[in-house]
């Protein structure tokens, strides 16, 4: 019987992104593509109350998806759940900043309500019936919802991930990728229009229908080429050689539509990215209908990839997107909705209540905050942590609320003494979000072991140095027989440079990836094992055999743009605010004395996120500063400028960091500290460069705040209530004391100590 119900069955619901591997535009003359799933998710989900969350029925496709469903569930007998009971819909990773990346978004999240509504009624998610069921009421609707548009094969992947082989009519047929096959998606910088460029290429096929015809054979072929590359799984060789062939013969048929169709279907960027990946000797082809959006890259391991990511990023601002190891799951129930950063009112509620919240926003037991009180890390872990343990020194944690990065929401822990600095990230966290929130790039974790060499004998330096250089292969073979375990997780030796210092001293570098560790011990390790080949190989004494704090092959890149209207403060509009603080950035450019502070700010929100995590603070300092050097004389780590639209109007505040994060989710105190683990689950469980970039995004957050404060009313006003307090404290002010201590002071224009010793002891005696 058809009834309106909305039961407990109305979990979270998720469905993945996806991207195309090859077949664009012939997939639209019947010949097959090949899509995967990218594991970005939409997910639908009932609302949050602390979020503040609404379902928006305006979307096209949430509205096309429910009434398609809806209909569904009613004609085959289904309870439906109550038309009031719309889900949310919260996307997790589809963007960079404000842009959106060309991962199917429209599909995914079709896909997640059209599976949230099955749910609800009871459908197990899981069983081939609904999932055939899924597929053909969400391709309906999001064809509805496109007006006719669409090739379907991104709801297939929604519906039920993985990689398929797709053609129109067709159907769909799962393919598994080889194992050693490791695909990378790069952002080349502009939303591609697919509508206008498939009506550009319709155009061109009308005015030389010969031309397109033999575009389109060519782009089928290397479709088939590249499938017969997936076939042969025995031979990684043969079967990579087969996918550059196809992907080269992909290549220039988009070359033929693109002059066909007088359109920049292979801009700039796309063959910049192209050209790198060909003389890495990788196989590259813009995925999707081109026009800017994404490239796709394929590389027979994951360290060729990241070579080329580097080379990218560094040379021509090109950011990797995400790299694509496994398969994604396909619609799926979901344990909980995903983190929303958005708590409000956090810091008006108490301890406890906070502790309630952040449980509730990340899924976390709400008992795991026992972590968080201070006597979480005993006596005996400490005794063992450090010598001559006498107790311990408690710091305040926080969590900043607003962040937003890459399309997916953190709250940040802190951990920090000085007051200000978690609201004033959180704050400008709130402002960043309002421009899309940060996006960023992390190179891959690569730090360098030194081994020092010191001259004996009176051989050039020069034949030393290049007698060491032509070993180069063995040295990096036994530098990755010194760490087997790390070469199984995928990291290892990728490197190896030969300085001169002075005509007495040579310096070796070995670059490792230390994957999720920090890696000092690791580099020590491999430092001491590569020595004695060093001094066979050079005739000369080795001396320090150890890592190099200043990792600057391991930085992470973080931007923001920000509409400048939400900038205003204090009557002064937000353009002019903008323009501010671009001239505070240039202050400190040009002054190492202002550049100091700047970074001391920015250091504020990075060192409370390092020590919250149980990292190494002492090397995030050294590295910060050797890097802020790094262009000859010390300078800022961020920097802003206004940016102008039309009629030379500054229309948004643009910012950028780069900052070394030679930090690890494993190793040192991240798994020992008791504190560090909740933070880590906090921030949930970041992987490779994530922590990195959420460091440097609290960096940026907390140099706004600083800045936007300096360039309008002035640091004190803001600090002045806050260090009321501390103040207050100071003299011994306790509980209810404290804030009217703080205010007494405030009131009377003196936050002395004295003058809150005073003030204190005539509350106690009454006398006020
Ligand atoms: P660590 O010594 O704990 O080693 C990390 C361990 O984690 C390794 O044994 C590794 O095999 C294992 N591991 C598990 N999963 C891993 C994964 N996914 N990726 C990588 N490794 C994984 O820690 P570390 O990072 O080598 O060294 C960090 C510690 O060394 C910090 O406590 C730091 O303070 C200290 N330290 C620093 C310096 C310096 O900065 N100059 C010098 C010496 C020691």
């Amino acid at each position: 019987m058809t009834s309106s119900t909305q039961g407990p069955l109305c979990g979270p619901v998720s469905a993945p992104g996806k991207a195309f591997l090859i077949g664009e535009y012939a997939v639209l003359e019947g010949h097959e593509a090949v899509v995967t799933a990218v594991d970005v998710r939409a997910y639908a989900h009932a609302p949050r109350d602390q979020h503040g969350e609404r379902p928006d029925p305006t979307s096209p496709f949430v509205a096309a998806a429910v009434e398609l469903v809806t209909g569904w569930l009613r004609g085959h007998d289904h309870e439906v759940p109550k038309p009031d009971s719309l889900p949310v819909v919260t996307t997790v990773g589809f963007t960079t900043g404000a842009r959106k990346l060309g991962l199917g978004s429209s599909a995914a999240v079709t896909t997640a309500v059209v599976g949230w509504y099955l749910r609800a009624a009871g459908l197990d998610l899981n069983a081939p019936q609904a999932r055939q069921a899924a597929m053909n009421i969400a391709r309906e609707a999001h064809t509805m919802a496109q007006e006719g548009r669409g090739s379907g094969a991104d709801v297939a992947t929604a519906v039920y991930g993985g990689t398929v082989r797709f053609a129109l009519g067709g159907g769909v047929q799962p393919l598994s990728l080889p194992g050693w096959l490791t695909i990378g998606f790069f952002d080349a910088g502009a939303p591609a229009s697919t509508g206008s460029l498939v009506k550009a290429v319709e155009a061109g096929a009308r005015r030389d229908r010969a031309s397109y015809e033999l575009a389109i054979t060519e782009l089928a072929s290397a479709s088939r080429r590249f499938q017969s590359g997936l076939d042969e799984q025995s031979d990684p060789a043969t079967a990579f050689g087969m996918i550059q062939e196809a992907c080269a013969v992909h290549n220039e048929g988009l070359r033929a539509l693109a002059s066909l169709a007088k359109s920049p279907i292979m801009s700039e960027r796309i063959e910049t990215i192209l050209g790198a990946s060909q003389w890495a000797e990788l196989a590259a082809k813009p995925s999707g209908a081109g026009g800017g959006d994404l490239v796709v890259v394929f590389a027979r391991d994951s360290a060729q990839l990241d070579r080329v990511a580097v080379d990218l990023y560094h040379r021509f601002g090109i950011a990797l997107v995400r790299k694509l190891e496994t398969d994604a799951n396909g619609l799926r129930a979901e344990p909980r909705p995903p983190v929303n950063s958005r708590i409000h009112g956090l810091f008006k509620r108490s301890v406890t209540q906070r502790r309630e919240a952040v449980a509730l926003a990340t899924g976390l037991d709400p008992a795991r905050f026992k972590d968080a009180d201070a006597t979480a890390l005993d006596l005996e872990t400490a005794n063992h942590m450090v010598e001559n343990v006498v107790g311990f020194l408690t710091l305040p944690m926080g969590i900043a609320t607003n962040f937003c990065l890459n399309g997916r929401d953190y709250l940040v822990p802190m951990c920090v003494e000085e007051a200000s600095v978690i609201a004033a990230a959180s704050n400008a966290a709130k402002m960043i979000r309002a421009g899309g929130g940060f996006s960023g790039f992390s190179d891959p974790p690569w730090m360098i072991a030194q081994v020092q060499l010191v001259r004996v004998g009176h051989d050039s330096i020069e034949d030393v140095a290049e007698w060491v250089r032509a070993d180069k292969a063995g040295l990096l073979e036994l530098a990755d027989d010194s760490h087997p375990r790390l070469l199984a997780r995928g990291g290892g030796a990728r490197g190896m440079e030969v300085r001169t210092l002075d005509t007495d001293t040579i310096v070796v570098h070995m670059l490792i990836d230390c994957r999720d560790a920090m890696g000092a011990n690791l580099l020590n390790t491999v430092a001491e094992a590569i020595a004695p080949r060093l001094e066979q190989l050079s005739g000369w004494r080795s001396v320090l055999r150890i890592l190099s704090n200043l990792a600057d092959r391991r930085a992470s890149h973080v931007s923001c743009r920000i509409p400048a209207a939400v900038l205003e403060a204090n009557d002064i509009d937000g353009p002019l605010v903008a323009e501010r603080i671009e001239e505070a950035s240039r202050f400190a450019e040009l002054d190492p004395y202002r550049a100091t502070t700047h970074n001391k700010g920015i250091m504020n929100g990075v060192d409370a996120v390092v020590l919250a995590t149980g990292n190494d603070w002492r090397a995030m300092e050294a590295s910060a500063h050797a890097f802020a050097v790094k262009d000859g004389r010390y300078g800022p780590l961020a920097t802003w400028r206004a940016i102008k639209g039309e009629a030379g109007r500054t229309i948004a505040l643009q910012g950028d960091i780069s900052i070394p994060t030679a930090v690890g989710t494993v190793g040192g105190a991240t798994r020992t500290h008791p504190t560090a683990r909740l933070a880590l689950d906090i921030l949930g469980q970041p992987m490779g460069g994530e922590l990195g970039l959420v460091m440097a995004a609290a960096g940026l957050a907390s140099n706004l705040a600083a800045l936007r404060a300096l360039a309008t009313e002035g640091i004190q006003r803001g600090h002045m209530s806050l260090h009321a307090r501390t103040v207050a404290m100071a003299a011994g002010a306790r509980g209810a004391e404290v804030e009217s201590i703080a205010q007494r002071l405030i009131d009377v224009g003196e936050i002395k100590p004295e003058r809150a010793e005073a003030l204190l002891g005539q509350l106690r005696a009454g006398d006020d």
